[in-house]
């Protein structure tokens, strides 16, 4: 208010003044107009994925970024918008619960992971996570957590600037800031070379540290927490994790743990966080008390080739891990764990997309013997669940956000025809459409 002080409008005659006004209420009027506008989607087959089923012709009414309606006999308005989506399976924007847009090491170089926190500064970060938000977006995914390593904040920056529209992308949830017992994820650095870790992880080793860790990042904008529970030979108690999900729960976001099982799984699941990241070494015991606990599995399942990429596919038992971890997601479906799709793609390859990686994880969801439909509702329904958005996304139906997408085949039949969405539409906006 301070600025507006002594301030005098120029000179204008009345006359002028008042012709401003009208082309003002003019414009005005023009743009509610635009935002008003009304599509109509003419839908051949209508994909639920919570249920499986299909129903055919219907009309998906979208009005100011919402769907308005949908069925059969919808009247279209005669000043909407037509899109014809009549030979193609339509279905909710579909969901990534763990992701790293900002991270992006190089493959296959010794310390890959920690390298790029020395290398990268936090606008290099944000601006690879402009680059892939919008790839995951054109390829039909719409919203997407943002799980930590994002140096600075990064990603916090990257969702408000989608929210603003500046830049298209999914719809975010950034956890900010990885909470690990002291090191974060990074083993044996030599103490002269300082905890450089801080700039991707808080060192958090009690109750009390890991409070104030959750309170610091939804200070500086996270809207979910992250934590790592067992990166070193020292593990989180169930004393410790509870203390991230009590006041992650008071604060009202979701509190996601790292483990890969043994004890300090079990830890974990007591505690009761929202959800489970990896637990690639789950026992079935502790599998079904995921199930009774209702903590639901992002078991971002890597496929082989990946594995191999990163560097990472050690024999176990005579097993590859890319073996273990279609057993484990077997064994997670068949007990009837509750998952949410989630890939932790982070690595930027230069001949394949984020988009294109992510699709590759669906070849080990088919190898584990989960149908279809069960990866549709993990990619939506069940993660709209877990990131606690489920009121306002994951379905079609009115009043939730218009995040439509479309195939040209089912993927009820072949979940790979995910790999060739052909329509996008965002908060109502159309971002893709390709025949
Ligand atoms: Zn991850």
């Amino acid at each position: 208010m301070r600025g507006l002080r002594g301030f005098r409008p120029r000179t204008d005659s009345l006359e002028e003044e008042m012709m401003k006004l009208r082309l003002l209420i003019l414009f005005c009027s023009l743009a509610c107009t635009a935002q008003a506008q009304t599509v109509a989607i003419r839908a051949g087959n209508v994909v639920d994925p919570a249920h499986g089923t299909v129903a055919k012709n219907q009309i998906i009414l979208v009005r100011d970024g919402k769907i308005a309606e949908v069925g059969p006999n919808v009247a279209v308005p005669r000043d909407a918008t037509v899109v014809d989506l009549s030979n193609a399976w339509v279905l909710p924007g579909l969901m990534d619960a763990h992701t790293h847009l900002t991270a992006g090491p190089a493959p296959g170089t010794p310390a890959a992971i920690i390298t790029p926190y020395l290398m990268e500064s936090t606008a290099l970060r944000a601006l690879r996570g402009a680059h892939h938000a919008r790839v995951l977006l054109e390829a039909g995914i719409t919203v997407v957590k943002d799980i930590g390593n994002d140096a600075e904040y990064a990603a916090v920056d990257l969702r408000r600037a989608i929210a603003r529209g500046w830049i298209p992308g999914p719809t975010m949830l950034t956890t900010g800031k990885i909470i690990a017992a002291f090191g974060g994820q990074s083993r044996g650095v030599p103490p002269e070379q300082g905890p450089f870790w801080r700039h991707e992880y808080i060192d958090a080793d009690s109750p009390d540290e890991i409070r104030k860790a959750v309170r610091r990042n939804i200070y500086y904008g996270a809207n979910a927490i992250k934590l790592v529970a067992d990166n070193n030979p020292y593990f989180y108690s169930q004393e410790e994790v509870r203390a991230a999900v009590e006041e992650g729960h008071a604060a009202g976001v979701t509190v996601a743990v790292h483990v890969v099982g043994g004890q300090a799984a079990r830890n974990v699941i007591l505690a009761e966080p929202d959800s489970i990241e990896h637990g690639f070494e789950l026992s079935d015991e502790q599998l079904r008390l995921m199930k009774e606990k209702g903590v639901v599995l992002v078991g971002t399942d890597f496929p082989e080739e990946h594995l191999k990429l990163m560097g990472f596919n050690p024999l176990q038992e005579g097993k590859t891990m890319g073996q273990r971890i279609v057993d484990r997601l077997r064994r997670a479906h068949q007990i009837g764990v509750k998952m949410a799709f989630g890939t932790d793609v982070y690595m930027d390859l230069p001949e394949k997309s984020r988009a294109d990686l992510t699709w590759d994880y669906l070849d080990v969801w088919r190898a584990a013997g989960v149908p279809p439909a069960e990866i549709l509702k993990a990619m939506t329904t069940n993660a709209a669940e877990l990131m606690r958005i489920e009121k306002q996304r994951g379905a079609l139906a009115p009043g939730l956000a218009a995040d439509i997408i479309a195939t040209p085949e089912n993927p009820l039949e072949n979940i790979q025809a995910l790999r060739k969405v052909h329509f996008v539409m965002k908060d109502g906006k159309i971002v893709k459409h390709t025949r």
